[in-house]
């Protein structure tokens, strides 16, 4: 049965195209008419435009193709749909009051600096140009994108929010927006090496932004509308591990009720998720990781084999590409441990169990020491992989379910000092004694809890943090909690 609904999909997916790909008149659809692909201007059409065919041959525009419901009126059965949906639930994208996105309209300079701000968090600034006054919409995004030297204004002074980018100035803003390099072996008969956005457009290329058109030109000088953008920044955020932060580290302690789940975004742009809280919030896990425009996983860290670490992992494992897992190597016996097993097995994902004391090369700028691994312990929780994070003045203790008696023996052979420290065993009597937290001090302290009914967080331990000045903040009363590392320090947010 599996076998011939597979044969089925392959069959319609070759049966689209070559429909479509009729010229005039050609093969027709279930509504009795398609759309032109070829040699359309000829026949008074656009590229890409539904049309019918009277009985005398005669083309019929004004018949207009049922189409499928979008998330706006323009986008439903839009070549570009996927990407428009993307970006609208990342929210980078809105549409207009009648309910369009405006897939044909050109997107102009202000809509452009708008959502890269938006994009890539940058922080707002006042620009000067003469035709920005603080009133503008985009005041702060267009003075972001200019402090960061993305975009930049005329030679009179003016900024010109409301004109129209052509391929050539977009290639370029996204190159130095999103830092792309790289060099492609491919070149358009339009853009010569001579032209001043060829380097960028290489770029481009190499990094599988855009492939040109078919007729072997990239029509530098054609206006960008709001779809093909929309694109362009989807292939990005797709393909690449985009570095939104900067140079810095942000560490989400993402809220799975009772678990763990800590998403790390290092400062050279690699992706670290260490457990995914249980079963039933790997979908929450999945959709953080895609509205934070997460592509793939680097390194996943399972602390150890209980369903509220490993659980949720499953359906990060099933949803993106992950290119290496790090286990505390104790084995465990339920469904749960099997299938997340089974899944590393079949998808052939290395698999390393790391020692006490081992550096992870994960990213040059930080520095990432396992304290704790003990598999050879009976107990799951005592098994847990414990890592101290460090990138330059800002230090995270990530403790798994660590208990008491780890902590000692963390604090005997290591500098346990940290500014972050994810508590152990979700706030749980068994661990964060006085003593570590005295070796420790850590300025804030993450409780990752839900509802439940082992007295999480423990009334001691929360007494003892609060005893030594350190800063509560709990994913059951926060949320998600994002901390960012920064010039002289770290933020807290809550998202
Ligand atoms: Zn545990
Ligand atoms: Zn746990």
């Amino acid at each position: 049965m599996q076998k011939l609904v597979a044969l089925l999909f392959t069959i319609s997916f070759f049966l689209i195209p070559l429909s479509q790909a009729a010229a005039s008149p050609g093969g027709t659809d279930s509504s009795g008419g398609h759309t032109c692909w070829t040699n359309c201007s000829k026949y008074g059409l656009e590229t890409g435009e539904y049309h019918y065919h009277d009985a005398n041959g005669n083309i019929i525009k004004d018949n207009p193709k049922p189409q499928p419901a979008g998330l706006f009126t323009d986008t439903g059965g839009h070549w570009a749909e996927a990407n428009i949906n993307l970006l609208y639930e990342l929210g980078l994208v809105g549409g207009y009051n009648d309910g369009s996105y405006g897939v044909k309209k050109s997107i102009t300079r202000a809509e452009v600096a708008a959502i890269i701000t938006r994009h890539l968090k940058l922080p707002s600034a006042a620009p000067s140009f003469t035709d920005v006054t603080s009133k503008h919409w985009a005041y702060s995004s267009i003075g972001a994108v200019a402090k960061k030297g993305i975009m930049g204004g005329y030679s009179d002074g003016s900024f010109n929010p409301n004109a129209a980018i052509t391929r050539a100035e977009l290639a370029a803003m996204l190159v130095r927006a999103y830092s792309l390099t790289g060099k492609s072996s491919i070149s358009f008969k339009d853009v010569s090496t001579k032209h001043w956005a060829y380097g960028v457009i290489q770029v481009l290329l190499h990094n599988d932004i855009t492939g040109g058109y078919p007729d072997n030109t990239f029509r530098p000088n054609s206006n960008v509308n709001r779809a093909e953008f929309a694109s362009f920044l989807a292939r990005i955020i797709r393909n690449h591990d985009v570095h939104i932060a900067g140079g810095e580290i942000t560490a989400h302690f993402i809220n799975v009720g009772q678990g763990d789940s800590i998403l790390l975004e290092t400062p050279n742009g690699k992706n670290v998720l260490i457990d995914g809280g249980n079963r039933y919030a790997g979908d929450e896990v999945t959709d953080y990781l895609t509205r934070e425009g997460i592509g793939s996983i680097d390194v996943m860290v399972a602390t150890h084999p209980d369903a509220d670490h490993i659980g949720g992992l499953i359906e990060v494992l099933k949803k993106f590409p992950v290119k290496r897992v790090l286990d505390s190597g104790k084995v465990h016996t339920t469904k749960t441990y099997t299938e997340y097993l089974t899944l590393i097995d079949q998808k052939n994902i290395p698999m390393d169990i790391p020692s006490k004391g081992d550096f992870l090369n994960i990213d040059e700028d930080i520095a990432v020491q396992v304290l704790n691994s003990t598999y050879s312990s009976s107990d799951l929780n005592e098994s847990s992989v414990v890592l101290k994070v460090v990138h330059e003045d800002v230090s995270f203790l990530l403790t798994g379910d660590a208990t008491m008696e780890n902590e000692a023996n963390m604090t005997q052979q290591y500098n346990v000092s940290a500014d972050i420290l994810k508590a152990g065993h979700h706030g749980s009597s068994t661990s964060t004694s006085s003593s570590f937290l005295n070796k420790v001090q850590p300025s804030i302290t993450i409780l990752s809890y839900g509802d439940n009914s082992y007295g999480h967080p423990n009334s001691a331990v929360v007494q003892r943090l609060k005893s030594i000045g350190s800063k509560i903040y709990s994913t059951y009363n926060h949320g998600n909690i994002i901390v960012e590392s920064t010039e002289n320090g770290f933020t807290v947010e809550e998202g």
